[in-house]
């Protein structure tokens, strides 16, 4: 599928002088894609057509169909229909710092996360560039307005997908185009260690969060298969190697869940790792999910388990629930209608 849209501006400049034309030609598609946001090859009025005419025959220019949207308060859920008749979903969410954004980078999941509902449809394949694109311009186009922030924590293991999703970003963050800033994309890693590595020397800005959900091996390995190839110090580690090597915060994401990693010796254990890291931990109260067993901690619980970590100096917010109406909430993106064609 050889979409427009997969295309960072420097290599469709490139594709365009080895087919004889100028860069500058592909630098006035990116604007009529990006910047004005036409739909039709036809719609780019200051080129010739021979070269529409090219355009058109070689490249496809709408292949992510909006089928369904459910709204719950300040935020929507979109169900998209890929070329192949899969089917992927985004969410948008509305802050008072701006809209964001989360977005899906693979068609189901590999890592197999015990709790998270996404990953209960096994990976059917990679998102293109294009597609993890359109759905930030499709939700755009809906809501009419900008969205300011993306967060990669859809369907799908980001570091799973690396070159498509780092593609994307680059097309994103382009300020000839999207122009998302940098700092406002976040990537969530399940923690595919040599990615991580692979991301740090990408010396990109893209803020890093890593879902970490139990404070040692034994307890993460029965939650996240993940942890039996990378164990929890490898983490530990490059994490540290990225935070010495780009300055910046990580975030831990951890999700509560009811009798299995919320205990006051959890908490202790949790700030006993992360003591004297850079970073903060983003507490996640789970979200039921029909399917799945596990149950949401009890307020109580949650914040003792946040106070246990504030008193132990490390940084924590309880992460704001959103969509839990419109099953748009983390690890629900997996509606009935997502099943393999
Ligand atoms: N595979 C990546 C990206 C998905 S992110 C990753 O693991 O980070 C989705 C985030 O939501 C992860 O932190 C995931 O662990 C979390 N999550 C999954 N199921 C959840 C649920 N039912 N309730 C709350 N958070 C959940």
């Amino acid at each position: 599928m050889n979409s427009i849209y997969d295309y960072p501006l420097e290599d469709l400049k490139e594709y365009f002088v080895s087919i004889g034309q100028t860069k500058y030609r592909a630098s006035q598609v990116f604007d009529w894609l990006y910047v004005k946001r036409i739909k039709k090859f036809e719609q780019m009025s200051n080129l010739k057509k021979e070269l529409l005419n090219f355009l058109s025959e070689n490249f496809s220019i709408e292949n992510i169909k909006l089928i369904q949207k459910q709204e719950d308060v300040d935020v929507k859920k979109y169900l998209f229909e890929l070329f192949d008749g899969n089917k992927i979903e985004a969410v948008l969410m509305k802050h008072n710092y701006g809209n964001s954004i989360c977005v899906s980078s693979q068609v189901g999941c590999n890592m197999g996360c015990t709790f998270c509902e996404s990953g209960r449809l096994k990976k059917v394949r990679n998102l293109y560039a294009f597609e993890l694109v359109l759905q930030l311009l499709k939700v755009e186009e809906d809501i009419n307005e900008r969205i300011s922030h993306i967060v990669l924590m859809g369907i799908g293991e980001p570091f799973d997908n690396y070159d498509n999703v780092m593609k994307f970003i680059k097309i994103i963050n382009d300020p000839k185009g999207i122009n998302i800033g940098i700092r406002h994309i976040t990537i969530s890693t399940c923690g595919i260690v040599p990615k991580i590595r692979r991301f740090i020397n990408e010396k990109a800005g893209v803020n890093l969060a890593i879902s970490l959900h139990a404070p040692n091996d034994d307890l993460r390995s029965k939650i996240m298969p993940i942890n039996k190839v990378y164990k929890i110090k490898d983490i530990i580690d490059v994490v540290k190697e990225y935070i010495n090597k780009t300055n910046r915060r990580v975030t831990f994401e951890y999700i509560l869940l009811k009798g299995i990693n919320d205990d006051k010796k959890c908490a202790n254990e949790l700030s006993n790792l992360l003591r004297g890291i850079n970073c903060y931990v983003n507490l996640i109260p789970y979200n039921e999910t029909s399917h799945i067993d596990y149950k949401t901690s009890q307020k109580v619980t949650i914040n003792e388990f946040y106070d246990i970590l504030k008193k132990n100096n490390i940084n924590v917010t309880i992460r704001r629930e959103f969509g839990s109406k419109v099953s748009a909430a983390c690890g629900q993106l997996r509606s009935e209608q997502i099943t393999r064609k």
